[in-house]
């Protein structure tokens, strides 16, 4: 039976060597809904790929849970170089020289290790939905009976 997700793309750029790739952030009522849930993605096209994934939950601590999810994504698609980046934290955008834009939700900014230079460390640049994402070129591989929501944007 397929599964409906939904979710937004991350643009990200690496602060050492430029290179831009993409990250997704699932969105859901709880973590129930998304925690089984993984991306990988790549640096030489705006490309993503979503898969269920049992070790979702401890990717960015574990090399073997990345490396394994790679393979399967490689395999599933018949194409090499996917990337499971890790993510690294969430940076808090500098305050707001005038305080009154204080009342504007600032959110906070993913930083994710670079996935084309071996310490680069690439940040959020710009968030999409999905349409948008495809809109522009971008495109978004599913793995298993995933469904992807292209509701708004
Ligand atoms: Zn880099």
């Amino acid at each position: 039976m397929p599964r409906r997700i939904e979710g937004e793309v991350v643009r990200l750029q690496c602060r050492s060597c430029a290179s831009i790739f993409h990250a997704f952030t699932f969105s859901g009522d709880t973590d129930m809904v998304t925690g089984d849930l993984a991306f990988a993605t790549r640096v030489d096209s705006a490309e993503l790929a979503l898969a269920e994934a049992p070790s979702a939950d401890r990717l960015d601590e574990d090399d073997g849970a990345r490396e394994a999810l790679e393979a399967r994504i490689a395999d599933a698609l018949g194409r090499p170089g996917f990337r499971a980046p890790r993510l690294l934290r969430f940076e808090e955008p500098p305050p707001p020289p005038d305080p009154a834009q204080w009342q504007h939700y600032r959110a906070a900014k993913v930083v994710y290790q670079c996935i084309a230079c071996p310490t680069g460390e690439a940040v959020e640049i710009t968030r999409l939905s999905v349409r948008a994402f495809v809109r522009s070129s971008g495109r978004i591989n599913l793995l298993g009976d995933l469904v992807l929501d292209q509701a708004g944007g």
